[in-house]
């Protein structure tokens, strides 16, 4: 692991890394700094946010995924750390090939983009 500190990046004060994150079966609990409240990110909101390209459109952003093949008790199955700066999530629903990105899940917060907005 780097410290944060050794990768700055211009304009960024300090990269988004999360101090912990708890996988539950109804979403993740992400706390980004020692001794913040963690922030809950929906499972279902998180799935159809999937930003990888069989999901949504690299291009446009564009969702491709349809909602209605998502389980509404979809859950994270397993987290998988990427390159210390994402994480993909392994799906109960069998999909796996999302890696959400440090800096857009703190764009998120708890309200992942609604897919049908
Ligand atoms: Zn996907």
């Amino acid at each position: 692991m780097q410290e944060p500190g050794d990768r700055p990046r211009g304009g960024t004060p300090r990269p988004a890394i999360p101090h912990a994150i708890t996988r539950t079966d109804t979403g993740l609990e992400v706390e980004w700094s020692p001794g913040e409240p963690a922030v809950v990110m929906p499972a279902r909101a998180l799935r159809l946010a999937c930003p990888c390209a069989s999901c949504r459109e690299e291009m446009t952003g564009r969702r491709l995924l349809d909602p209605a093949s998502v389980p509404q008790d979809v859950a994270p199955q397993a987290l998988e750390l990427v390159g210390g700066y994402g994480l993909r999530i392994r799906w109960s629903d069998g999909h796996g090939t999302g890696i959400y990105t440090f800096e857009t899940l703190r764009r998120w917060g708890g309200t992942p983009p609604d897919p049908d907005a």
